[in-house]
């Protein structure tokens, strides 16, 4: 069978000023090197049997029937700095299927590439493809990947790196930052436009521009409660990175930790810190006051506007306190958090941090009664246990609200590092490996053991650096 997709463009369709019209640029060699089968089914995909027309067109050298390339304009604040002119310099949205974009990534030049050569290079392709599927796994809204497809070329970044392309499945490709391209360009029509497809495609419930920006708001609540839930720090967090379908997006320099301190930061180039671990419900809100100001124009009255949005961004604060305590309080086997939960979930942090304990493996280990020995000065838990144990004597099942709120096994940065460099090697066995590993993280898999382990010292990664 040949490969077909449904194909219904929405984005191609809105005024034409929001996108550049143009076709991946072909590579040299296409070969896939992954395929997400069941993600195709979901989708609608059918005759994914063809491996060499899965290449083809996933490596970007043949346009499947249905498609209408684009790439996104966009604009946003990176590290806080307004840049007005961003947009997809190396991606295209070949078209939208059953309500969701199939993107490629690292298919070429587009009008917004400025400097850069429109490609990727192989690690952050398999990076993104592995950990975008865990967090799937994990119950945090993320992108998916469909594909990835070595290219046969070469790409110059610190050295000569093998190219690839990713194809990128997301329900959105719709940041912060494109409300904020058309805001700044004053173009109340465009906005209007995104904003109507916005509300039609992914909030239909919602009534205006205010209930909108409250949706997102809820919606990034939730999102970044989930990441702090599993340690994972998105490192980039800039408003073109900030999807207002809450899903997570961008998979370049971010990273899980692995002994707990809430200001770890991996990223290379996030020198302040602004991203760290526990600075991202700060730099959410940040994001959401951003939105909040693209989405002044469309009110009638400025004034009242502000006020009002004001008002919901603020909101978010507390909000955020409340999802943290729910879900902090949860992977410490408490249901229903009452007074004193939240400092008792706060102090087995602290005795996290001054210990360098692994974040993962203690919460992981909670439920089974070992998590001591994850602390070098076990007096300190014990005592920290007397009087979590003597909570926990309310509760109904507080094994199984932790099993299901703590997993066993995340995508550590060691495994993901060690993976890239076997597949540069033309080594896909690990790959294959992490995928079926972090399939079910929730489940205690002995054959899997060996990843629930915390880097020895010689594998530990330092830094990570963004996908170009
Ligand atoms: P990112 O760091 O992936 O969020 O990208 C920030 C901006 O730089 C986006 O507009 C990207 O499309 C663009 N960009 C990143 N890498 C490249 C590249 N190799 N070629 C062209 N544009 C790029
Ligand atoms: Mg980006």
């Amino acid at each position: 069978m040949t490969l077909s997709i449904p194909f219904d463009n929405s984005y191609a369709r809105l005024p034409e000023r929001l996108f550049a019209r143009v076709k991946p640029t072909p590579v040299a060699a296409p070969e896939l090197l992954a395929f997400n089968h069941p993600l195709a089914r979901e989708l609608g995909i059918t005759g994914d049997d063809d491996i060499d027309g899965l290449a083809k067109v996933f490596g970007g050298n043949a346009l499947p029937e249905g498609a209408e390339p684009i790439a996104q304009l966009y604009a946003g604040h990176q590290f806080g700095q307004w840049n007005p002119q961003l947009g997809d310099g190396r991606a295209v949205l070949l078209g939208e299927v059953q309500g969701y974009d199939l993107q490629l990534k690292g298919s070429g030049r587009t009008p917004f590439s400025r400097n850069g050569d429109g490609r990727a290079w192989l690690g952050p392709v398999l990076r993104e493809f592995v950990v975008s599927e865990a967090m799937h796994a994990l119950g945090i809204p993320t992108t998916r990947a469909l594909a990835a497809v070595a290219t046969g070329e070469r790409v110059q970044r610190e050295r000569a790196l093998p190219g690839a392309v990713l194809t990128r499945v997301a329900a959105s490709h719709i940041r912060v930052g494109t409300f904020q391209a058309l805001a700044a360009r004053q173009d109340i029509e465009g906005l209007r436009a995104l904003f109507d497809h916005a509300v039609a495609r992914y909030y239909p419930e919602v009534d205006g521009p205010l209930a909108f920006l409250e949706a997102v708001i809820e919606r990034q609540a939730q999102l970044v409660t989930k990441w702090l839930s599993v340690g994972f720090i998105h490192g980039v967090m800039n408003t073109d990175n900030c999807a207002i379908s809450g899903e997570t997006i961008d998979y370049g320099p971010c990273a899980f930790l692995d002994e707990y301190h809430p200001l770890t930061v991996f990223s290379s180039i996030d020198q302040r810190g602004r991203y760290a671990y526990a600075r991202q419900a700060e730099i959410i809100v940040w994001n959401m006051a951003q939105l909040a100001t693209a989405l002044i124009p469309l009110m009638p009255d400025a004034d009242a506007a502000v006020a009002d949005f004001t008002k919901a961004v603020h909101a978010m604060v507390p909000r955020l306190e409340t999802l943290w305590a729910e879900t902090f309080t949860r992977k410490i086997g408490i249901t229903t958090p009452c007074d004193g939960d939240m400092e008792l979930s706060a102090r087995l942090l602290q005795l996290m941090t001054d210990q360098g304990a692994d974040f993962t493996n203690t919460f992981a280990t909670l439920a089974n009664g070992t998590a001591r020995d994850q602390f070098t000065d076990r007096d300190a838990f014990d005592l920290w246990a007397q009087d979590w144990q003597a909570r926990l004597a309310e509760e109904n099942d507080p094994e199984a609200t932790m099993r299901a709120a703590n997993p066993i096994l995340i995508p550590r940065n060691h495994r993901i590092e060690e993976m890239i460099d076997a597949a540069v090697e033309g080594d896909m066995a690990p790959f294959a490996r992490l995928m079926q590993a972090y399939a079910h993280p929730y489940e205690k898999v002995e054959e899997f053991s060996d990843l629930r382990r915390r880097p020895a010292d010689s594998e530990r990664v330092h830094r990570t650096f963004c996908g170009t």
